[in-house]
């Protein structure tokens, strides 16, 4: 509202009102005069509907206005606010908080002056508010400031000169509290989580939120790096406190990541909240309930592994270009014959560099792209099988499926489809499965097991050795072959205790009809030693490596 438009020296207080009555119905702002010789406050008629007032026209007694009206935290600046307009003579213009009808502050941006009289005697106080809480300047379910505020503040220290820490909060597992309890539990998650880390901070630092679950505060008074793990400590305490204090009505948990900025030169918003990001998502990808002090390196990694996954994308995009399916041999291990073979998936990137499984299958399988890759390489598979089976009877594939695509897809249908379609006979195909971690053996997953093995296609155990409850698998999903990791192997190569361990669990597997396969046999001298378990089949660099197609038939050819 521009005062020099608005000169209302010379009205009485009723025609005040009535141009209020008469503007704020087209006006977004509620505006609101106080006639100062008689204390007589006039707001927008519909201020009551939206603020803890049950009233727009009262004779302001005991502080009515400012007790109702300005949120507890913000007295103190709204009374300063007004000291400076009324003795200083200045325009105020401001942010602060309203209570809301609901008892929640509603964050509000409040432009207001004071008119005098010709004689210069202060005659109005008049303002207008306007709700800003839509507008990410603030937010109404923490009472916290948002992110334009944050962005402001810290373009202002870094043109100070000021270099710190930046402390980006997360709640642990948010998107499942609001999936599990509703949003107005989440939303008391949220107030609650914003309570704690302003109670963790000691200094002048402000506590802005930024998005859904998501606090940053600036951390630039103090040199030292301790100060932000203390303030990260003091929020999971206060946390932890309001937990036990509620007898574990709710249990969450919240993470950290920091960025120091002190030895940066490129420090512009955008790049260091990337960063924070970033740090966040590793403290949660680390286990959640921790912090992550940001680190370069780590970064430059996680950059390569986007652009790897960028690449990923297109190649399934456009074909499949740049995957290849290379097969290793595998080997009986009392006759030497070639019995099968395992496909393993390969990728070269847009210049022709391999990148290896370890990086580039995770990326697939976080992504989803797994699923079409792993249709992909079943294709492959299936026709490798075929081809073989003309020179071998009852040679088999091991294909790896992993635990996503069963989860999220319907690779069973697909697998059980392509083998009747490619008439391979049952036993042809081997679905090798790694037991971890992830592995839940609940009534899908057995379920799964059980159907594959209903249409003729086996399950391997794969890497047995590595992972978790092996009996506990092995009793539950039934499979076929248990293939021992190379680790293992290796282990068992140079230690007597763990040969003796191999040979046990290679006994038992047999005594329940398991066939076992020795993995990461390189050379004689294993081959020798790893015979005293009596595996049934062999696969490891001695035989062959994962070869492409036409390498692995040029093997098999001199092999036979
Ligand atoms: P894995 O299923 O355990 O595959 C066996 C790995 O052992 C292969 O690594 C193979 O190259 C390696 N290997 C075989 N013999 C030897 C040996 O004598 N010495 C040594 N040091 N290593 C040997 P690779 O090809 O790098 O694959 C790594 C992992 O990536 C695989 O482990 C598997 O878990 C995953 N993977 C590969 N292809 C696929 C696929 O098509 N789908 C899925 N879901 N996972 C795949
Ligand atoms: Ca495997
Ligand atoms: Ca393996």
């Amino acid at each position: 509202m521009n005062k020099q438009l608005l000169d209302i020296k010379n009205f009485d207080m009723e025609s005040v009102i009535a141009m209020i009555n008469t503007v704020s119905g087209c006006l977004d702002e509620f505006l609101f005069v106080r006639e100062i010789q008689t204390n007589r406050v006039y707001l927008s008629p519909n201020a009551t509907m939206r603020f803890a007032v049950d009233e727009y026209d009262f004779i302001d007694r005991d502080n009515y206005f400012e007790n109702h009206l300005i949120y507890e935290e913000d007295r103190k600046l709204v009374s300063s606010m007004l000291y400076s307009a009324l003795v200083e003579d200045a325009n105020i213009d401001f942010f602060c908080r309203w209570n809301g009808r609901d008892g929640s502050p509603v964050w509000v941006h409040s432009i207001a002056y004071v008119i005098k009289d010709d004689e210069g005697i202060p005659k109005y106080f008049f303002g207008s508010t306007n709700e800003i809480g839509q507008k990410r300047i603030a937010d109404d379910i923490s009472g916290l400031k948002g992110e334009r505020l944050l962005i402001d503040e810290y373009e202002k220290l870094v043109a100070q000169g000021k270099r710190g820490r930046i402390i980006r909060f997360g709640i642990d597992h948010f998107k499942e509290i609001n999936e599990n309890h509703g949003i107005d539990y989440g939303d008391m998650v949220i107030r609650n989580t914003a309570q704690c880390i302003k109670k963790a901070v000691t200094g002048l630092e402000e506590v802005y939120r930024i998005s859904g679950d998501e606090f940053v505060i600036l951390d630039f008074n103090d040199d030292d790096f301790a100060h932000s793990v203390k303030i990260y400590e003091r929020a999971t305490f206060e946390v932890n406190d309001f937990i036990i204090s509620n007898n574990y009505d709710s249990f969450y948990t919240i993470s950290a990541g920091i960025v120091d900025i002190k030895n940066r030169t490129n420090v512009s918003y955008d790049a260091v909240m990337r960063r924070a990001e970033f740090a966040l998502n590793e403290a949660k990808r680390r286990g959640r309930n921790q912090y992550y002090e940001f680190n370069p390196e780590d970064y430059d990694t996680f950059k390569k592994s986007r652009q790897i996954l960028n690449e990923l994308r297109r190649s399934v995009a456009e074909g499949y270009d740049g995957f290849d399916a290379f097969f290793q041999p595998i080997v009986d291990h009392d006759t030497n014959k070639l019995v099968g073979a395992e496909a393993l998936m390969r990728y070269k990137d847009m210049e022709g560099k391999y990148i290896p499984p370890v990086v580039f299958i995770p990326l697939l399988e976080e992504s989803g792209l797994i699923i079409p890759a792993g249709r992909w390489i079943v294709s492959r598979a299936v026709e490798m099988c075929q081809k073989m089976q003309e020179l071998i009877p009852g040679f088999y594939i091991g294909i790896n499926i992993s635990y996503v695509q069963i989860r999220k897809s319907n690779v069973l249908d697909l697998l059980i489809n392509i083998k009747n379609k490619s008439g391979l006979p049952d036993g042809s195909l081997v679905i090798e499965i790694t037991e971890s971690g992830e592995i839940e053996c609940d009534e899908s997953f057995i379920d799964f097991c059980t159907k594959l093995r209903d249409n003729g296609i086996l399950l391997a155990l794969d890497d047995f050795g590595t992972g978790y409850s092996n009996f506990h698998y092995l009793n539950r999903l039934r499979p076929n072959t248990m293939k021992i990791d190379r680790t293992f192997t290796v282990g068992a190569i140079n230690s007597e205790y763990e040969m003796e361990l191999l040979k046990s669990m290679s006994d038992m597997a047999h005594s329940i009809g398991l066939k076992t396969v020795i993995e990461g046999i390189e050379t004689d001298a294993e081959l020798e030693k790893i015979s005293m378990v009596s595996p049934d089949y062999i696969q490891g660099y001695y035989f062959g490596k994962p070869m492409p197609v036409p390498e692995f038939m040029t093997f098999v050819s001199e092999y036979v």
